[in-house]
């Protein structure tokens, strides 16, 4: 019997569902697998997070239904993490929105702000739901490639006018997933400019904005000129406080893409647990030292990454200023995929091909640093004993 709709049944098994399934049976065969693929590092939520989920438990007024918007101690935090962190000030009440994690709030962003047949315009290569949540909307992608030679940063210039007057929505995920760029805040104000001169919505995924290295600070889109007029950015305390298995984020900024986000989420989901609400203010509104503390693991491991594969002939050409992922080209001769299934059935090392994340992508391959140093330096050496390059 056929029971999906034709709309899910042409989605393409999702990347990460798909790899997830290779490194099962590998593991069954009895391989000893090194997962370098997904963005889930090895590192535990820290302590006195876990402690104050723990304490927030005890109280039972926790246990009723969330407020639609998320709590206020949740939503008073994030006002504070701006204002300490961007010298953003923010309105809890009308500016800030809690998300059952980024994921979730890109995923109901889109078919909050499209009609069917809109366009989207999103960042080629770029984290997949950009794309399939516009798909899921009914609406079109338009590909903003992200190349090289311009540092990851789109051309906007270059957008066809016809699409521009069919557009909604320009996405931008600054520090980038997957190619570990970082922009400034002038880039930013080059981008509200572009999307308010065409009246279009812009919305920044700033998951890494905290997983930050070498003295760099990664700005907001809300500190360009005018940016609430338009804009929306989107966060997460998955990567910055390492509890992706909370689902806690936020989106703010432009009050009414929030009002539109907000009213589609209230007809779908009832919010996260009180007691991760009130855990994830705690961790924003605590000192930011233990961030610091991870970052620096991520930094030594991305650098020895870096050396690893320079001794294998695979450049990295410059060392992230942000995420805990490597991006390189793939050696010549290899396909993205191919290269990614190779290094997996000869080492057993688990990397993700570039083109996963669109046609941008590829003869690229993304390597996350999400295991300890001694599995990190065996999954090179195996790479080095196996792969001729
Ligand atoms: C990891 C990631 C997310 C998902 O964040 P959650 O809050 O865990 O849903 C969103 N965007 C990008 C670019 C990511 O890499």
């Amino acid at each position: 019997m056929e029971f999906q709709s034709k709309r899910v049944s042409q989605i393409p098994p999702y990347m990460f569902a798909e790899i997830k399934q290779m490194k099962e049976k590998l593991v069954q065969s009895g391989v000893h697998v090194i997962d370098l693929g997904m963005g889930d590092p090895d590192l535990p939520t820290h302590a006195h997070v876990v402690e104050k989920l723990k304490e927030e438990l005890q109280d039972h007024h926790n246990f009723k239904y969330p407020n639609f918007r998320g709590c206020q101690e949740y939503r008073e935090a994030i006002a504070h993490f701006y204002k300490k962190q961007f010298d953003v000030v923010l309105d809890p009440e009308t500016e800030i929105l809690a998300l059952i994690g980024c994921k979730e709030g890109v995923a109901h962003l889109i078919p909050s702000l499209i009609d069917p047949g809109d366009y989207v315009i999103i960042p080629d290569p770029s984290y997949p739901v950009y794309r399939m949540a516009t798909y899921l909307a009914n609406g079109n992608e338009y590909r903003l490639p992200l190349v090289e030679e311009h540092g990851y940063k789109p051309d906007f210039a270059e957008i066809p006018q016809a699409i521009l007057a069919q557009s909604k929505l320009i996405f931008l995920n600054y520090p980038n997933n997957p190619t570990t760029a970082a922009v400034d805040v002038s880039f930013f104000q080059e981008a509200c400019d572009f999307a308010r001169s065409h009246g279009i919505a812009i919305a920044n995924d700033s998951a890494y904005n905290m997983v930050t290295f070498d003295g760099y600070q990664a700005p907001s889109i809300l500190q360009a000129d005018g940016a609430k007029d338009i804009a929306v950015e989107l966060g997460s305390l998955s990567k910055t406080f390492n509890m992706t298995g909370f689902r806690i984020g936020y989106i703010v900024g432009n009050k009414d893409i929030i009002q539109a986000l907000s009213i589609y989420k209230s007809n779908t989901d009832t919010g996260q647990f009180t007691p991760i609400q009130k855990a994830a203010a705690h961790a924003l509104k605590s000192g930011y030292e233990c961030i610091d503390q991870y970052n620096a693991i991520y930094y030594k491991r991305i650098k020895e990454v870096s050396e690893a594969l320079a001794s294998i002939g695979i450049e990295v050409k410059e060392t992230p200023k942000s995420t805990y992922f490597v991006w390189a080209k793939v050696p010549a001769g290899y396909t993205s995929k191919a290269f990614a299934t190779a290094v997996l059935e000869k080492t057993g090392v688990i990397i993700t091909p570039g083109s996963a994340f669109g046609p941008g992508g590829e003869g690229y391959f993304r390597l996350a640093v999400s295991v300890d140093e001694t599995q990190l330096r065996e999954a090179i050496e195996r790479m080095k004993q196996h792969l001729s390059l």
